[in-house]
């Protein structure tokens, strides 16, 4: 069989841990074989984020911006314990975080569902998207812990020196303080991000802020949205019949749950961080939750929205053989080669990332699954825990098949 064409490179992210051997494994026995694949590959690994003083990260984002299309493996955010098993010379930033600093944009987060695993919320039937303002807010905030009386205030001085200024609260005891901000420019290419993707993906698009409370934080959010929307989009949203929505955040979440999905909710950056847990462990497993970061600018990158498995890879690196989820993985893959061929007009390589997501949930719906799943699935389904290079064969043969 002649091999699938790339024209442009796919920016390839390295990783850690038990995500970097699943990573090999997925490129070795279910990509090379049948494409001739094309990719500009970083090492985000942990020990070469520190040989090049993290320099490599801020490169594969700016390839991203390049290229326009990533796929990147979990790596390690580097705390107090990892400096000293790494030695490393500093704590290294999260690399999530410079590659969103560099690329400004909003994560998508949307399970994989399968017939066997019923979620939690009986009424959902599709999956839940969440969009998550990746910005600002408390991630951003300055904090007091005030140890007394006090008073608190609130002060803006513009560039000519003139202040803006009110109070807070006059403390008689001691508190807490915190400042929050955002930008208009970064809520407005969130804005614009969650438009474009559900559009892509012709989902309705729900947003939701708790605007009644916070009459000049969250409206504002809430304005920006309505405004793009009229001014750019809603002629767009008519033609394929999908709907914007804008509710308030206690509204949203008793809709959500009666709902039966197949929307994109998009949130604040705290809303956003908390509801897709929520939403996540709803619907089975982490495991089986694909992420992609969407710029304004229409720059893509996937990835799993887990981490690197660690308790995994400790048992791997005894000689272990491990029964690690490789799908929400392998689904960054498929996701990142359909990117590139529906830009490049590729149709062989966008065919070969469905068929590949296909195989994977025919593996699943055959009752072939890796241990986290077995006590998920519904008690009447037979499943049998494989590991998870018995997995990945058995997707292969599977995708063979499909693309012969
Ligand atoms: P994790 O790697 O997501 O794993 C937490 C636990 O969830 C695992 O121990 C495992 O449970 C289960 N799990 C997660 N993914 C699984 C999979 N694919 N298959 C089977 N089970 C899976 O989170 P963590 O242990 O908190 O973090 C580990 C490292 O990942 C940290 O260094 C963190 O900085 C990093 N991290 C990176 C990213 C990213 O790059 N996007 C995101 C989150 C965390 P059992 O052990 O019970 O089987
Ligand atoms: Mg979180």
């Amino acid at each position: 069989m002649e091999k699938i064409k790339m024209t442009t490179p796919l920016v390839e992210m390295d990783g850690d841990e038990m995500t970097r051997i699943i990573w090999q494994e997925i490129k070795d026995e279910l990509i090379l074989p049948f494409v001739d694949l094309k990719t500009e590959y970083y090492d985000l690994g942990l020990k070469m984020r520190n040989d090049t003083d993290d320099k490599i990260t801020w490169d594969s984002a700016y390839a991203t911006k390049k290229y326009g299309v990533a796929v990147k493996c979990a790596t390690i955010t580097p705390n107090a314990q990892r400096v000293e098993e790494y030695n490393l010379k500093e704590m290294w930033k999260s690399p999530n975080g410079t590659i969103r600093a560099v690329l400004d944009g909003t994560v998508f987060r949307a399970p994989i569902i399968i017939p066997s695993v019923k979620p939690a919320v009986k009424t959902w039937e599709k999956p839940i998207t969440i969009a998550r303002h990746a910005y600002g807010d408390v991630y951003k905030a300055t904090e007091f812990r005030l140890e007394g009386e006090g008073k608190a205030e609130l002060v803006f001085t513009d560039k000519d020196g003139n202040e803006k200024r009110e109070t807070i609260y006059d403390f008689e005891c001691p508190g807490v303080l915190q400042g929050q901000y955002n930008k208009d420019t970064s809520i407005k290419s969130f804005a614009r991000s969650c438009f474009n993707y559900a559009l892509a993906t012709r989902q309705d698009l729900w947003f939701s802020t708790k605007d009644t409370i916070s009459k000049k934080y969250d409206q504002t959010f809430k304005f920006i949205f309505q405004e793009i929307y009229d001014n750019e989009y809603k002629e767009k949203f008519e033609e394929l019949g999908i709907t914007y929505f804008y509710t308030l955040i206690d509204d949203a979440v008793a809709r959500v749950i009666r709902s039966k999905g197949g929307f994109v909710w998009a949130l604040k950056n705290y809303d956003g961080d908390v509801m897709s847990d929520m939403v996540s462990t709803a619907f089975g497993s982490l495991a089986m939750m694909t992420s992609v970061l969407v710029s304004p600018d229409g720059n893509y990158e996937y990835e799993a929205a887990h981490g690197t498995v660690t308790r995994h890879y400790y048992r791997y690196l005894k000689g272990e053989k491990t029964s690690t989820n490789p799908m929400a993985t392998i689904f960054a893959w498929s996701g990142a080669l359909r990117k590139r061929g529906e830009l490049d007009g590729l149709t062989d390589l966008v065919d070969y990332a469905d068929k590949l997501e296909s195989a994977c949930l025919d593996t699943l719906n055959a009752g072939i699954m890796t241990k986290d799943l077995i006590p998920l699935v519904d008690s009447g389904v037979e499943a049998k825990a494989v590991l998870t290079s018995e997995f990945i064969a058995e997707i292969k043969s599977r995708l063979a098949e499909k693309l012969s």
